[in-house]
């Protein structure tokens, strides 16, 4: 019987015994705890069926569902030295780092991306929570120049997309010089009047929030995402006041005139190419921009009329109402949510 005990039930079992399973086939909604099953959670982007929450969204599938066709162009992040102030916790920071590397197979916690939106030029820095919470070190900051380098020499518009806890604490000082940085950065891409586009995904805090991340001609957010400053416990504590429910969420700063629009996950692409079109002015809407840009004068003419020159950098509705008098209903979330304290 030894050829049976040995030899055929091996054999069988193999072909229809018990497979290894991957642990990581259903997740749990943290909003209903609903249980999803990956394949619907990718079909549905990352949106939970049950309660419409939006779960965290992979760097590259955003990226994809961004750009025309998924097709974008990766630009290299110049290189920067890794540890500068060999800082050490309970682990030393290069080790940290090699671990995100190999975790994410990316070099750092920001990718940044050449494409079309809507069939507009566009440059996308996007952040990756992955890699050590998307905090924002050097080369961060180095991304973000980048980025904003390349939509000036490309005449793109400059979309930033923060997801990221803020500043790189193991690079102290160094990190916080990429605030001043990045606003330097963005401030090129206004200069040269092109549009900046910030879409804050969950969480958008610290550092990170403290620059550029809130320096957009349009804030688009994603529903229910945290964008803050410092954490909720520790206002309570320093202020010694209950925070209203609902505070640093997306809606909430909203309706409070920090951000312009919160755009579902599924209306992101249409939402953000119809911005485009609208801000680049190359759609015929005014009667001058279609033509102008293929003799590369669309450049100078946004310039000229500064409509993104940074004085309007907080009152994009008028420019939207100018270029779209046909009153578009669905863009009407934009013009309504003004940038006005309600009390
Ligand atoms: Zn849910």
């Amino acid at each position: 019987m030894n050829w049976l005990t040995n030899y055929i039930r091996p054999k069988i079992q193999s072909i229809v015994g018990p497979k290894d399973v991957p642990d990581n086939l259903w997740q749990k909604c943290p909003s209903c705890s609903g249980m999803l099953f990956h394949r619907d959670l990718a079909e549905n982007m990352n949106v939970c069926s049950h309660c419409g929450h939006h779960l965290k969204m992979p760097v590259k599938d955003r990226l994809e569902l961004l750009f025309d066709n998924g097709v974008y162009k990766r630009i290299d992040v110049p290189n920067v030295p890794s540890d500068p102030l060999k800082f050490k916790d309970k682990k030393k920071y290069v080790d940290r780092l090699k671990d995100a590397q190999s975790k994410t197979g990316e070099k750092e916690a920001i990718i940044v991306a050449d494409g079309e939106i809507g069939g507009m030029p566009t440059i996308v820095a996007a952040f990756n929570f992955d890699f050590m919470g998307g905090s924002m070190g050097a080369a961060v900051g180095e991304g973000i120049v980048r980025a904003a380098e390349t939509a000036v020499a490309k005449n793109a518009a400059l979309i930033a997309i923060p997801a990221s806890g803020g500043a790189r604490m193991q690079e102290g000082m160094v990190s916080l010089i990429q605030l001043p940085r990045s606003v330097i950065a963005v401030r090129m891409v206004k200069d040269a009047g092109l549009p900046y586009i910030v879409l804050l995904t969950d969480p958008t805090t610290g550092g990170v929030s403290a620059s550029f991340a809130m320096l957009g001609d349009i804030h688009m957010a994603e529903p229910g995402c945290m964008i803050g400053f410092a954490g909720k416990r520790v206002i309570e504590e320093t202020i010694r006041e209950q925070l209203p429910s609902g505070f640093q969420t997306a809606e909430y700063l909203r309706d409070h005139g920090m951000v312009d629009m919160v755009v579902p996950r599924k209306e992101l692409k249409e939402t953000m190419a119809r911005l485009l079109n609208l801000l680049m002015n190359r759609t015929g809407a005014s009667g001058v921009g279609g033509n102008s840009q293929k003799n590369g004068q669309g450049k100078n003419m946004h310039a000229k009329s500064g409509l993104f020159s940074g004085k309007t950098a907080f009152a994009p509705h008028a420019t939207l109402n100018q270029s779209n008098p046909a009153n578009d209903p669905s863009l009407d979330s934009v013009k309504e949510p003004a940038r006005v304290l309600k009390k």
